[in-house]
């Protein structure tokens, strides 16, 4: 058989790049809602508002009372890589904001159709204006508006017909939905209100009215309520603090603080809230080690709550591994689960030994 010649190189187009990029970005709907909600923190908003249709398929609208946009910001919005956050690459190492790439809402506008009503202090008006594939479909229209910004998103991933058919099971992102906000907002701004609401939920057609929100969260004080108030008093009940730290340059610094669950608490999951210098994040091997002492120290195999804040100088970190965020790495990151680990550990144990006590008497 003779020797196939090769095939040639061809540059993608623009709006195929694109497209594919955002898919990356915007996997599911609960990720659409996470950046829009982050956005909306980034924006310092003290209420966020959140309406879901359809599992996020069919609408996905956030409101919030932030700071707004500019008119003249507009036509350049939805693009790719614009933003308000970042300038310098070395900006990354000191950056508080959630956002920093500017792809987030480009990205919807490519696989979904996206308006946003914004207005800024001191103006007697808002400006709407819808966009597709990164652009403004219109002039920014004038209209009425309360404080901040409202951003629609409409029939996502309605150009993805095989990503559309693998969400047929809306009711599965609704509560990854509830599940995002209750620890984004009421753990990590426990001083921001957000309401979620579900207009006909998927498989019945209860109407919950625009008064009833599934989800609440309040603004409480402390973390403990925080965390009372979003996971129930029976887990609250049952938690311990936690703390750890190093500050040796040659092994790890880093401060730790945070809850875990005691000798009592039972249940069949683990759930963890890790916040990583204020970013909510996730960390596969720290969530293992944890997971590996509560089951070789507690006799039943109950698997643990674990709220943990960890602080570290930001250039021990590296957020930009992970092009949802949501993974970070550590400098020293072993050095810093050991640790953890036997915080956890020692605790665990005093705390079955007076249950044991307890028991006994
Ligand atoms: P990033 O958050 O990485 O900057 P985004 O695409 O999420 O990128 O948003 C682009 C820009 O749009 C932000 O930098 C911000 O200036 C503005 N923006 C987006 N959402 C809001 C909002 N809810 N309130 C105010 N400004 C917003
Ligand atoms: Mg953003």
């Amino acid at each position: 058989e003779e020797a196939k010649e090769p095939p040639r190189i061809q540059r993608l187009s623009e709006s195929v790049v694109n497209r594919i990029a955002a898919g990356e970005v915007i996997q599911r709907p609960v990720s659409a809602v996470k950046e829009l909600v982050e956005n909306s923190l980034d924006a310092h908003s003290t209420s966020i508002n959140l309406l879901v249709k359809d599992g996020g398929l069919k609408l996905i609208q956030v409101s919030d009372d932030g700071h707004g946009i500019r008119l003249e910001d507009l036509p350049i919005l939805c693009e790719r890589h614009t933003t308000s956050k970042l300038s310098a690459f070395e900006d990354l190492q000191s950056i508080k904001s959630m956002g920093f790439r500017g792809e987030a809402l480009a990205s919807m506008t490519y696989v979904a159709h996206v308006t946003v009503t914004t207005i800024t202090k001191g103006q007697l008006h808002g400006y709407r204006v819808s966009y597709r594939d990164g652009l403004m479909e219109n002039e920014p229209r004038p209209c009425a508006a309360v404080k901040g910004t409202q951003i629609m998103v409409e029939n996502l991933f309605y150009n993805m017909a095989a990503r559309r058919k693998t969400l047929q099971n809306a009711s599965d992102d609704y509560s990854k939905i509830v599940d995002l906000i209750s620890r984004k907002v009421g753990l990590y701004r426990p001083r921001t209100r957000t309401y979620i609401l579900q207009s006909s939920k998927p498989h019945c057609n209860v109407n919950h009215g625009a008064t009833r929100a599934d989800v609440h969260t309040v603004a409480t004080s402390s973390r403990l309520d925080a965390i009372r108030s979003v996971y129930g008093i029976s887990v609250a009940r049952n938690l311990m603090k936690i703390e750890a730290s190093d500050n040796n340059p040659a092994t790890s610094i880093f401060e730790m603080q945070g809850y875990m669950s005691n000798a009592n608490y039972a249940s069949k999951k683990i759930t963890m809230v890790l916040f990583i210098n204020d970013r909510l994040v996730e960390c596969s091997a720290l969530k293992r080690a944890i997971e590996i002492v509560y089951a070789a120290t507690l006799p039943k195999a109950s698997k643990p709550f674990i709220y943990i804040s960890i602080v570290l100088p930001p250039e021990n970190v590296d957020v930009n591994v992970h092009p949802t965020k949501r993974e970070v790495s550590l400098l020293n990151q072993e050095v810093i689960i050991e640790k953890i680990q036997s915080v956890i550990e020692s605790r665990l144990r005093s705390s079955n030994e007076t249950r044991t006590y307890q028991e006994q008497a």
